[in-house]
């Protein structure tokens, strides 16, 4: 009994073929010995078609993930099992993808009139599923920030999470109400996103007297005062569940030497040895010990304080952290 069903072999097996007649015909032109090992290669995966072991992983004898044999049909062995040449080759796609995805993120520590920001973002894996983005103002326009995270994890959300920057840096250069923005920002990723994903984020803008904030079923975004806190909760549904959803707006005001924290789950779930969660009440009493001092401190801070808590534990999460505070 083969790994894979008899309409994958159907599709594969006159693949396999094609490639062995373009091999045989490059064979004269083509260093020899090169050509020599593809043949054997190809000759190899026949033979397992016929002796029905073909798309077995030759290590562990799983299936092979079926996408994997869609786009190298002589692949051998399963994602757990790449040969030293795959694993390679697969580490430079993921470096890559790294880069790209550093390119993405917004520049530090970007200021304007009364406001400066701070942020970190420390992704799990090579590659993050959570969203930033600071948008420095020119003109005079406001500063927009935002925070989120893309359901799941590893490179299917980071895919998502560059989606996601790239609508919403379209739809800034259009100077849309934050309302608006939203609902198109909602509509775009519902519509281009499978169904199994959705993103939660917060994004807002500076006023004269303040922040006007959009909460799409994110972690409720933290207000910290003098000597009080504020949770600014949730205002509509994630993003790309569905694509009307409507979302409202908060004003909230905020005095000289207030701070808006954004965050993501990540730091409110990681997990100490025994299991305990961080929270968002260990987050809020880390926020005050240093909430006189500037978005840097405040940051680092706490993901010290994170990582002290979560011990031995290795991240589980993305985590990301936003100051937004008024000067
Ligand atoms: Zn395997």
């Amino acid at each position: 009994m083969s790994a894979v069903s008899a309409s994958l072999i159907h599709e594969l097996r006159p693949k396999i073929i094609e490639r062995r007649e373009r091999l045989q015909a490059a064979a004269g032109s083509v260093s020899a010995d090169y050509v020599q090992d593809l043949l054997a290669e190809v000759d190899a995966a026949l033979q397992r078609i016929d002796d029905g072991s073909y798309g077995l992983c030759e290590t562990c004898h799983d299936p092979i993930e079926v996408d994997r044999l869609e786009r190298n049909p002589l692949t051998r062995f399963c994602i757990d099992h790449l040969t030293p040449h795959e694993l390679r080759a697969h580490e430079q796609d993921l470096e890559l993808a790294t880069q790209i995805q550093a390119r993405l993120l917004p520049a530090k520590d970007i200021a304007a009139g009364n406001w400066e920001t701070h942020y970190r973002y420390e992704p799990a894996g090579l590659v993050g599923g959570d969203y930033c983005e600071i948008a420095g103002p020119s003109d005079g326009k406001p500063l927009f920030f935002a925070i989120g995270d893309v359901a799941g994890k590893g490179v299917a959300a980071s895919l998502l999470m560059t989606h996601l920057s790239a609508i919403f840096r379209s739809l800034l250069s259009l100077d849309l109400p934050l309302r608006e923005m939203m609902s198109r920002a909602n509509r775009l990723f519902s519509e281009s996103t499978p169904v199994t994903h959705y993103a939660t984020l917060v994004a807002g803008r500076t006023t004269e007297s303040g922040v006007e904030l959009c909460n799409a079923g994110h972690c409720r975004p933290l207000l910290l005062r003098q000597n009080a806190t504020e949770r600014i909760d949730s205002t509509g549904l994630p993003l790309g569940l569905f694509s009307d959803a409507r979302y409202t707006i908060r004003h909230i005001p905020l005095n000289s030497g207030d701070s808006l924290i954004l965050y993501t789950d990540g730091i409110t779930e990681a997990e100490d040895p025994e299991g305990n969660s961080y929270e968002e009440e260990r987050l809020i009493g880390s926020l005050h010990n240093h909430a006189a001092r500037d978005g840097m401190v405040m940051t680092e801070s706490v993901l010290r304080d994170v990582t002290h808590f979560r011990g031995p534990c290795p991240q589980q999460d993305d985590m990301t952290l936003l100051v937004v505070r008024r000067r």
